[in-house]
C-alpha cells in the first residue's frame, strides 16, 4: 500500500501511462485513421484536378494541364470522344505495373449518360490486370464528366485516383510501429523509473533528516536535491532546524540562568529567616536588619521575575508599546528620588542635570524602566568614588538621556555582547547587585520598539556612558 502511494511509484506509473497514450494515438492515426484520411485527401485532389481540366478544355494549355495534374497528383486521365474512341490517356497504372481495361470506362460512360447527371463520382472496385496478365482488384476513386450537351457530347473526361499505394505504406508503417512501440515502451519504463527515482530520492533523504531532527538532533543538515523546489525546502528546513536549535538552547540557558538566579535570593531568604527564628528573634535591632535583607532579596526575586516576563514577551513578539506625549523631565526628576535613601547611606555621588519641560512621545512606563535599568547599572558598576552622572537635555536631533559612571568600563570586544540576553561580563560585581543579564536586553528591545537611537561610549579604566536619543 505504502509503495503504491509513494511518489516514486506514482511518477513512474504516470510517465508510463503518458508514453502509452502517445503510442496509442500514434497507432490510431498511423494505422486506423490513415486509410480514411488518405482517401479524403485523394478525393479532394481528384475533384480539384477535374475542375482544372474541365475549365482548360479547348484552350491551348489543355494538354499541359493534363500532364501537370497527372504527374503531380498521381492520377490517370482518359478522354474519349462521342464515338467512344480514346483520344487521350495518361495512365499512371503503368507505374504500378497494372493495366486498366478500357471496357470499364465505356461502362461508366453509359452509366453517366443514363443517369442524366453531368458528372459521376464514385469509389469503385476497379478490375485491373498486371502486365503479366494476372487480374487484380483495386480501390479507386473515379470522377467522370462530359463537355457539351447530353445530346451533343464532345468529349468525356475520366479521372482516376488509385487508393492502392496506401496498402503497402501501411504495411511498412506497421512494421516500423511495432519496433517503435517496443523501444518506446522499454525506454518509458526505464527512463521513467530513473526520473521518479531522481525526484523522490531527495525527498526521502529530507524525510530521514527530518526524522532525526524530530528526535532532537539539531545539527542535522538538510541537503538539496538538485532541483529548485527541494533546494528551497531543504533551505527552509535548515532555517527551521537552526531556529528550533536556538529556541532549545535558549530554553536551556533560561532554565540554567533563572534557576541559578532564583536560588541565590531564596537561599538568602531562607538563611535569614532561620536566623531570625533561632538567633535574632528577640533582638529588635538585628531582627529588623535581617528582615531588611529578606525584603531586599524578595525585591530581587520580583525584579528577576518581571525581567523574565519582559523577555518572554519580547521573544514571543508580543512586546508592544503605547506611546503618548509626556513630560520626561518631570518623570526623571521623580525617578531620581528613589535613590535618595542610597545617597543618604553615603558612598554615592549623584550629579543630576535635567533640562526642564521636555516632552517626548513614548511609552512612559517602558522608558522609565529603561532609565532605571541604565541608572542601576551605573550604580552597580561605577568606580570607588561612587560617582554617577545623569543627564537629560535637548539636542539638534531630539532629546538625549545619558548615565555615566567612573567604573572599569567595558572592553571594546564585549560592547556588542552586553545587549544580548543573559550576557554578563565575567567579573564579580563590585556590589551585591541584581544581575540577570537581562537588563540591557530589555533596554535594547524597548528602545528599538520606539525607534530610538541608543549606545554606549566606554573607556576601559575610566567608565562608561550609556545613552539614548528620543525623538520629540
Ligand atoms: P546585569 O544584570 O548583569 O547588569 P545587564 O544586561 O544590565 O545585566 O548588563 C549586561 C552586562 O553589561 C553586565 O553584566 C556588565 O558586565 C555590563 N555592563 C552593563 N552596564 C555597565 C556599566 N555601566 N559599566 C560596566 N559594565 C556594564
Amino acid at each position: 500500500m505504502k509503495r503504491i502511494k509513494s511518489l516514486k511509484f506514482k511518477v513512474w506509473v504516470y510517465l508510463v501511462i503518458f508514453a502509452s497514450v502517445i503510442l496509442t494515438l500514434l497507432w490510431l492515426f498511423q494505422i486506423v485513421f490513415l486509410q480514411s484520411y488518405y482517401q479524403n485527401m485523394r478525393s479532394k485532389v481528384v475533384l480539384d484536378s477535374a475542375e482544372k481540366i474541365v475549365s482548360s478544355y479547348g484552350k491551348d494549355e489543355f494538354f499541359d494541364t493534363l500532364e501537370l495534374v497527372t504527374r503531380q497528383d498521381d492520377l490517370s486521365i482518359f478522354i474519349i470522344n462521342s464515338e467512344n474512341n480514346l483520344t487521350y490517356s495518361i495512365d499512371q497504372w503503368d507505374i504500378r505495373d497494372k493495366i486498366l481495361p478500357f471496357s470499364s470506362i465505356v461502362q461508366y460512360r453509359t452509366q453517366m449518360i443514363n443517369s442524366s447527371n453531368r458528372a459521376i463520382y464514385n469509389k469503385v472496385q476497379e478490375h485491373t490486370y498486371t502486365k503479366s496478365g494476372k487480374p487484380t482488384v483495386n480501390e479507386t476513386l473515379l470522377f467522370g464528366t462530359y463537355i457539351g450537351t447530353p445530346t451533343d457530347i464532345k468529349a468525356m473526361i475520366f479521372v482516376y485516383a488509385s487508393l492502392d499505394p496506401i496498402g503497402s505504406t501501411v504495411d511498412i508503417l506497421r512494421s516500423q510501429l511495432y519496433r517503435i512501440t517496443f523501444i518506446v515502451l522499454v525506454l518509458a519504463f526505464v527512463i521513467s523509473f530513473f526520473i521518479s527515482w531522481q525526484i523522490s530520492r531527495p525527498i526521502t533523504k529530507i524525510t530521514k533528516s527530518a526524522r532525526q531532527l524530530g528526535q532532537g538532533d539539531y545539527n542535522i543538515a538538510f541537503e538539496g536535491g538538485g532541483y529548485g523546489e527541494v533546494d528551497e525546502l531543504s533551505k527552509t528546513l535548515n532555517y527551521a532546524a537552526e531556529e528550533i536549535s536556538k529556541v532549545d538552547s535558549m530554553h536551556r540557558d533560561l532554565i540554567a540562568s533563572v534557576s541559578h538566579d532564583l536560588r541565590t535570593p531564596l537561599t538568602m531568604i531562607k538563611a535569614y529567616a532561620e536566623m531570625i527564628r533561632d538567633i535574632s528573634g528577640d533582638d529588635a535591632n538585628r531582627r529588623s536588619e535581617h528582615i531588611g535583607v529578606i525584603i531586599d532579596e524578595a525585591d530581587r526575586l520580583g525584579v528577576l521575575v518581571s525581567d523574565i516576563l519582559d523577555m518572554s514577551r519580547i521573544e514571543s513578539g508580543s512586546a508592544y508599546i503605547n506611546p503618548a506625549p509626556y513630560d520626561i523631565s518631570i518623570r526623571l526628576a521623580e525617578l531620581m528620588h528613589r535613590f535618595d535613601a542610597l545617597i543618604e547611606r553615603g558612598g554615592y555621588q549623584f550629579e543630576i542635570s535635567i533640562e526642564p519641560n521636555i516632552t517626548i512621545n513614548a511609552d512612559s512606563v517602558r522608558i522609565e524602566q529603561v532609565m532605571l535599568n541604565l541608572i542601576n547599572n551605573a550604580i552597580n558598576y561605577t568606580g570607588d568614588d561612587g560617582r554617577i552622572i545623569v543627564k537629560l537635555y535637548r539636542t539638534d536631533k531630539g532629546v538625549r538621556f545619558e548615565t555615566s559612571d567612573t567604573g572599569d568600563g567595558i572592553a571594546a570586544e564585549n560592547i556588542p555582547l552586553i545587549w544580548d540576553k543573559f550576557y554578563k561580563v565575567n567579573t564579580s560585581h563590585k556590589r551585591a547587585v541584581v544581575g540577570t543579564g537581562l537588563g540591557l536586553y530589555i533596554v535594547k528591545n524597548t528602545l528599538e520598539l520606539h525607534g530610538f537611537q541608543y549606545g554606549v561610549d566606554s573607556t576601559q579604566g575610566k567608565g562608561s556612558t550609556f545613552w539614548f536619543e528620543a525623538t520629540v
